[in-house]
């Protein structure tokens, strides 16, 4: 669990309040890893507290997060200054939020970030750590995982280290996020929600979160009754609950193709979740049929033909990635899994997309 969150609109303006009591000492910067979107944007950078040896690091989110990319910066912050930061603060979306995790799991634990792709792997606690959501739906901002490619797999470092300190929840900073990376990454949450809630890992407090989570997706994504003040604070919540659902269960199997698409080919995680969803009726058909009708709600048309001319070699890369994810595909059909999802049915399915 986050042991502090501040939400409100607005509240980005705290961070300096948040942050003082937990500087070490003058030479022990905080080090910002900022989406580089916010590069010149004086209405977020201003209000960037800087003191002493304060960094920004500004880092795309083109690409999704790179074990070797972690190492990197870990490096560079290591050979750069005398002491461990006091504190490393993500500000953007999953894919920032994700790296500020794993940088500061790295800084106090030895070695390459892959070594602790895989579950509480992680050794010794990180450094503070806090997330600044950009973005809504992946729930990265409460989650107890920093997903990372690595040279051989697309995995989380799960442990109890991975989760920020803290977490500052302002949904006016999502204000200028593009519509279709806002319905991609919404998504995210909404299939959070399906994938949670009618799996067999499903228990009374992945449920209650779930719940609550889908419920607002609905609102925000299908009724169309809410300011776009209440929508933006909403989707910050539903992503929240998302997340807490998941962190409970297990997601299922659209992010197991999805992480199959991901590794191939690059196809990021909201977008690539969507692309999958909208083939999985035989698995989801209730969630599938309401995501087809928020998709016609906002007019959205999802990158087709893929997989039009993978090579079998490509094909059986993606299979084996999404096939490795056993957790997902046990908590999406049961035990016995592995009776009914054979190379053939995910062929199949890839093929359609
Ligand atoms: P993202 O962080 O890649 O951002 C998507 C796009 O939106 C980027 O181009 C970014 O620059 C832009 N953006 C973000 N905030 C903006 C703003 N306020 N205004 C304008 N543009 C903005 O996308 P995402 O969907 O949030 O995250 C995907 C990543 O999250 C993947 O790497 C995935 O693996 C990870 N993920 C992690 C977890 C977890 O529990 N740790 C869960 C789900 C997904
Ligand atoms: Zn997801």
């Amino acid at each position: 669990m986050i042991s502090r969150v501040v939400f409100g609109r607005g509240s980005f303006s705290q961070l300096h309040d948040v942050l003082q009591p937990k500087r070490l000492n003058v030479r022990a910067p905080f080090i910002y890893i900022v989406d580089d979107v916010f590069k010149g944007n004086a209405w977020v950078t201003s209000r960037i507290p800087l003191s002493y040896d304060d960094e920004i690091l500004y880092i795309s989110a083109d690409e999704e997060p790179k074990t070797s990319q972690v190492d990197a910066l870990v490096e560079q912050i290591i050979l750069k200054y005398k002491e461990k930061p006091s504190g490393i603060i993500g500000i953007g979306g999953g894919t920032i939020l994700d790296l500020a995790k794993a940088v500061a799991i790295m800084l106090t634990n030895p070695g390459s970030a892959k070594d602790y792709q895989g579950w509480d792997l992680v050794k010794n606690p990180a450094v503070y750590h806090v997330g600044v959501p950009t973005i809504s739906g992946t729930g990265a901002e409460v989650s107890r995982t920093t997903v990372l490619t690595g040279p051989d797999k697309k995995l989380g470092i799960n442990s109890d280290y991975t989760p920020f300190d803290q977490v500052l929840l302002d949904p006016e900073l999502t204000k200028d996020v593009p519509k279709q990376q806002w319905f991609y990454t919404g998504m995210d949450c909404y299939i959070h929600c399906i994938e949670s809630l009618t799996g067999t890992y499903l228990n009374a407090f992945s449920q209650s979160y779930g719940e609550k989570a889908f419920e607002l997706c609905k609102e925000i994504f299908l009724d169309n009754k809410l300011s776009e003040k209440e929508s933006q604070d909403k989707l910050m919540m539903a992503s929240w609950h998302g997340g807490m659902s998941i962190a409970y269960s297990q997601v299922g199997v659209a992010h197991a193709m999805s992480y199959g698409l991901g590794y191939l080919l690059g196809t990021k995680h909201g977008v690539g979740n969507c692309i999958v969803f909208d083939h999985l009726e035989e698995f989801y058909p209730e969630g599938v049929t309401m995501f087809k009708d928020m998709k016609k709600a906002h007019n959205i048309e999802l990158p087709q033909g893929l997989c039009k001319n993978l090579s079998d070699k490509e094909f059986n890369t993606m299979i084996d990635v999404s096939l490795g994810m056993a957790p997902l595909w046990e908590n999406a059909i049961g035990k016995n899994w592995e009776k009914t999802i054979t190379r053939e049915k995910l062929r199949a399915l890839y093929e359609k997309m």
